[in-house]
Order: structure tokens, then sequence, then C-alpha cells
């Protein structure tokens, strides 16, 4: 039996009717950009989230970039991110003229270390951008102590964990902002590029939408320079139409993993773990192997689906080799983790036999 990694078009079948009734209302509204399905999307993910403010925009990159500059992040200044992302995360530092600064992660956990932060900071720094990876709530308490000491800005980037939980409450509303990508693989996934920015700071709220729209409220009143940034309808409308369902997409993720868990237990694999503080999304559900890439192949050839998130670490890829020069010593867990790690499939369309046939592949592959 094939698994597949994702299944966007059996989703799509599942809920064919309203995700085409209302692409249907989006057209014959002509409410292309902006608009009731826009609005409406903003205020049922804010609910959702228990956030105050939530602003549509282009894209989850965009999302972060936006934040940034309207948390008053410039040129010159220092932003700490984790050494395992993906490279969203600095490219948006970089795109506002600040400088990126890696730190290593936990391994096993893969968020962002605390204690390599600590070490990561100067008199420069401004701000820390955790990423919630895979699924997984960042550190936050050691986080937002740090930040609370050095007067630092913090921006989650939740992209990858949409309705994960730290300490009960949803990632999204811990810090000063947060950013959220709908990029079609995504837990929630739009038809296209979407994203948005999430903030409990009414000033921020304002911020950002001023910059997302050219620096207007009103047409043609600009207040200052800003860009082009925005949400469509057909996402808002298309997000709207899957939401409802994110909680239970999310129970059987959770699922899934539970029973990888149990049929994995018994094999030389290294398993995700949940603290107990987290709840995990499993937007992704990463095991580590020592022989990652022949099991990447052998899982392969049985027509079972797998990905590496991400095989090599953004420090010692080319663009930041050549930039600050960075070796494996100066992040020891991202090196490690990067040529082991294996995202299984995962997702709302996995099958207690699907589970089964990537447990037996796995078997197979230890004791042919
Ligand atoms: C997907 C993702 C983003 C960027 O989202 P886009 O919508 O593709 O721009 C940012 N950060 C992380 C961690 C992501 O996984």
């Amino acid at each position: 039996m094939a698994v597949k990694f994702l299944d966007l078009h059996g989703q799509y079948l599942r809920h064919q009717t309203e995700l085409d009734a209302a692409i249907q209302r989006v057209i014959r509204n002509s409410s292309f950009i902006g608009g009731a399905e826009v609005e409406a999307f903003e205020q049922e993910f804010a609910e959702w989230l228990g956030a105050r403010h939530c602003v549509g925009c282009a894209n989850g990159t965009d999302a972060i970039e936006i934040l940034l500059e309207a948390l008053g992040i410039g040129v010159g200044d220092e932003v700490i991110v984790p050494a395992m992302t993906w490279i969203s995360t600095s490219e948006a530092v970089t795109s506002i003229g600040a400088v990126p600064v890696f730190s290593d992660i936990l391994p096993g956990r893969f968020t962002m270390d605390p204690e390599d932060v600590a070490r990561k900071m100067t008199d420069k720094t401004r701000a820390i951008i955790p990423v919630h990876l895979y699924g997984l709530a960042a550190e936050m308490d050691a986080l937002l102590g740090l930040a609370q000491k050095h007067g630092l800005k913090v921006l989650e980037d939740c992209a990858q964990a949409q309705g994960a939980e730290y300490r009960g409450r949803k990632v999204g509303i811990l810090g000063d902002g947060a950013s959220f990508s709908f990029y079609p693989g995504k837990n929630l996934g739009a038809y296209g590029d979407a994203g948005a920015m999430v903030t409990n700071d009414a000033e921020v709220a304002q911020r950002v939408k001023l910059i997302a729209r050219h620096g207007q409220f009103r047409k043609h009143e600009h207040l200052l320079e800003g860009r082009s940034s925005r949400l469509d309808g057909m996402q808002a409308a298309v997000l709207r139409a899957k939401l409802p369902y994110l909680n239970d997409w999310t129970e059987i993720r959770r699922r899934t993993a539970e029973m990888y868990q149990e049929i994995l237990s018994g094999t030389q694999l290294q398993l995700p773990g949940e603290p107990e503080n987290c709840r995990h999304v499993y937007h992704l559900f990463v095991v580590r192997s020592d022989q990652r890439d022949k099991l990447r192949e052998f899982l392969s050839k049985r027509g079972i689906e797998s990905s590496v998130h991400y095989p090599v670490a953004l420090p010692f890829t080319r663009v930041y080799q050549e930039r600050f020069g960075h070796g494996p010593e100066d992040f020891p867990s991202a090196f490690m983790m990067q040529s082991s790690i294996l995202s299984l499939p995962m997702g709302e369309h996995m099958t207690e036999e699907m589970v089964a046939e990537v447990g037996d592949a796995i078997q197979e592959f230890e004791t042919p």
C-alpha cells in the first residue's frame, strides 16, 4: 500500500461542497482583495486562537517581516533565530536591514536552546524569534524570561504550529506578536499563498495593518511608505471553510502520532517527545535514524513518501556559510540532527492501516 506524505486532494474531496461554495461566493461578489471574507476570517481566526487582533497578509514570510518592522526592529539590529528552521525566519530579518544571529537547538526537541540564545546576545540584540518547529512549542518560559530581562521583543513564528499549546495557552499569544503561514501544506492551508499576523497589542496591530496596506487606513491617505501584502478573498474563503475542521484534524494528527509511538517503540529509531507542558500538533512527525538516507530510499521503494526538514541547518547553507563562516562546532545539535532526521507521512489523511504499513516497512528495513 502506498502512503502519501500529505493528501491535499483527499482533503478537498472530503469537503468539496463547502470549498466549492466558498470559492463561488467570492467570484459572485467580486470580493477578490479585502472585503467581507477577509475581515470574517481575521475575526474567526483571532477568536479561535484567543488573540485580540489578527491581520491577514500575503504569506508567512511577509508576516515575520512586517511584524519585525512594526515592533521597531531595523537597520543594524540583531535578531536571534534558531539554526534549524525554514529560511523565511532569517530571510525576513535580513529583508528589514537587521542581522540574523543563529542559536543552536535543543537536541531532540528541535526548538531554540535558551542557553545558547543567552550566549548569542550582544548589546545590539533587539528581538528573538522562537519557531515552534514541527508543531511543538519552543521553551517559552525561559525565552520570555530572557527577553524581559534584556528588553527584547519576542516574535513567535507559528507557521508550523496552528493550535499548538504551551502551558494550556495556544502559541501565537505568548509574545509581542506572531506570524502564521497558510501555505497549502501547513496544518491549516489555503489554496495558494496566505499568511496572518497576530498580536494582543492594539498599537502593533494598527502598525502591521498600515505597513501591509501601503501606509493607508483610508484610500489615498498615505501616512507612511508601506507595501502591498494582502490576504485575498479567495484564500480567506477557503480558510474559513477549513477552520471549523482544524481541531478535528489536529486530533487525527495526534492519534496518528500515538500509533506511530506504539508501532515504532521497538525499533532503533529515536521518536519525537511531547513535553508535559506542551500540546504538540504534529505538523511533522520527525524521527531520527543513523541510516536516514538508506531508510528513506527503502521506504520510497515500498511506496511510502517521506521528507527531510531540513537536510542542511541554516548556518551551514551556502548563503550563511559565505556570510558568517560558521562551523559544525558552533551549532553541534543542529549539525548532528540534520543528517539523522526523517519526516514520516503525517496528516489528517492517515489511517491505522497506513501507520501499520509504515511500521512494517521500518521493521523490515531493520531486520530484513
Ligand atoms: C512555511 C514557513 C514559513 C513561511 O511561510 P510562507 O507562507 O511560505 O512564506 C515561515 N516559517 C516557517 C517555520 C515555515 O515553516
